[in-house]
C-alpha cells in the first residue's frame, strides 16, 4: 500500500533581535541578530491530524508576564503582529481544528498564545511543568515562566528517557513509549507509523523536544527549534558564544553543554548522512536566511 506522507508547511510569524553573542562566539559587540521564531504545521492524512510544533511570539506582547515584558523590551526591533493564529488563517484552518500542539520548549518566544486552540492536546518535555512551576532554578533567557501556560487537563509531559532501549508505554490512548531511532536515542512515534517522531532533544533547556518528520520516500525534515540558533553552528564555522555570568562562571545559551553537543552532533550526522540512507533536512526556528530561501514553500504551501 503507498505511503500517504505527512506535510510540513513553516508558519510566517514575528521576529525577535536578541544580541549576537548570545548565540555565536565569533559576534561583533554590539551587534543583533534579527531571526524569526518559526512555527510548523504538520498534517498527518491517515489520521486527518493537524499538528502544530511551536506557537512563536504571542501577538498581544502586554499579556506576557511583567517580568517578561521587561526582557522583552530588550529583544528590539520584534514584531508579533503575525502569530501562529493569523499564519494559518492564510491557508483557511482555525486554530479550533489543531489537534496537538507539540512545545519544542517554554521559553516565552516559543510559547505564544495557547489559549487558542481550545481543542489541541498539548505535549511538552520532561520535567517542562516543573520548570513553568520556577521550581528548576534560574533562566538566564527566560527570567520567568508562567506556571498556567499550558492546559492541565490536555496537556501530556512526557516522562524522562530511559537510559537506553525503549521505555513503557506512558500513554495508553496513543501507545507512546521512547524508544530510539536509528542514531537518535529517544524519540516518541506519534503515529505509530514511522512518519512523525517526536524527538527528545536535550542541552538549551529541560524538556527541549524536536520533531522529525517523513515527507516523502526520499526525504526527512528534522525541525531542530533551539537546538541550535543558527545554521554557521550546524555547518561547523564557529562555536556557540560564552560569555561570564554574574559569579563569574562561563555559560552558553545552553543550560546542559555536554547534552547541547551530542544532540548538535546528531544534527549534523542526519545532515551529513541521512537516515537509513534517506536525506534530512534540518531546520532552525531561528534560521532568518532559510526563512527567505524557502518563502514559497510557507502555509498553505509546504515543504
Ligand atoms: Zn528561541
Amino acid at each position: 500500500m503507498p505511503v500517504d506522507y505527512p506535510t510540513v508547511s513553516p508558519l510566517s510569524c514575528g521576529f525577535l533581535s536578541p544580541p549576537a553573542w548570545k548565540f555565536v562566539a565569533d559576534a561583533k559587540n554590539e551587534e543583533k541578530l534579527t531571526m524569526p521564531s518559526m512555527a510548523f504545521l504538520i498534517q498527518h492524512p491517515a489520521s486527518k491530524s493537524n499538528v502544530v510544533f511551536d506557537l512563536s511570539i504571542r501577538k498581544d506582547l502586554t499579556k506576557y508576564h511583567p517580568e517578561l515584558q521587561k526582557h522583552i523590551a530588550t529583544r528590539d526591533p520584534i514584531s508579533s503582529e503575525r502569530d501562529v493564529k493569523s499564519a494559518l488563517a492564510l491557508g483557511h484552518l482555525d486554530t479550533s481544528e489543531v489537534d496537538y500542539v507539540i512545545m519544542s520548549h517554554v521559553h516565552w518566544d516559543h510559547v505564544g498564545t495557547p489559549s487558542d486552540f481550545p481543542n489541541a492536546t498539548f505535549i511538552a518535555g520532561p520535567n517542562t511543568n516543573k520548570l513553568l512551576r520556577n521550581e528548576m532554578g534560574p533562566d538566564l533567557f527566560n527570567p520567568y515562566f508562567e506556571p498556567d501556560l499550558l492546559p492541565a487537563d490536555r496537556t501530556i509531559e512526557t516522562p524522562p528517557t530511559p537510559n537506553s532501549g525503549s521505555s513503557e508505554v506512558f500513554d495508553a490512548k496513543h501507545g507512546w513509549h521512547w524508544q530510539n531511532v536509528a542514531l537518535i536515542p529517544s524519540a516518541i512515534d506519534m503515529f505509530n507509523d514511522g512518519t512523525v517522531y517526536i524527538v527528545n532533544s536535550p542541552g538549551h533547556v529541560p524538556g527541549h523536544l524536536n520533531v522529525l518528520v517523513r515527507i516523502a520516500g526520499d526525504r526527512w525534515v528534522y525541525l531542530a527549534a533551539d537546538a541550535c540558533h543558527h545554521a554557521r553552528i550546524l555547518k561547523g564555522e564557529v562555536d556557540f558564544g560564552t560569555w561570564k555570568d554574574k559569579n563569574g562562571r562561563t555559560v552558553t545559551i545552553h543550560h546542559d553543554l555536554d547534552a547541547a553537543y551530542s544532540t548538535l552532533n546528531i544534527m549534523r550526522r542526519l545532515q551529513e548522512n541521512g537516515l537509513d540512507g534517506v536525506p534530512v533536512e534540518v531546520i532552525l526556528a531561528h534560521d532568518g536566511a532559510w526563512e527567505k530561501e524557502n518563502a514559497k514553500f510557507f502555509f498553505p504551501n509546504h515543504l
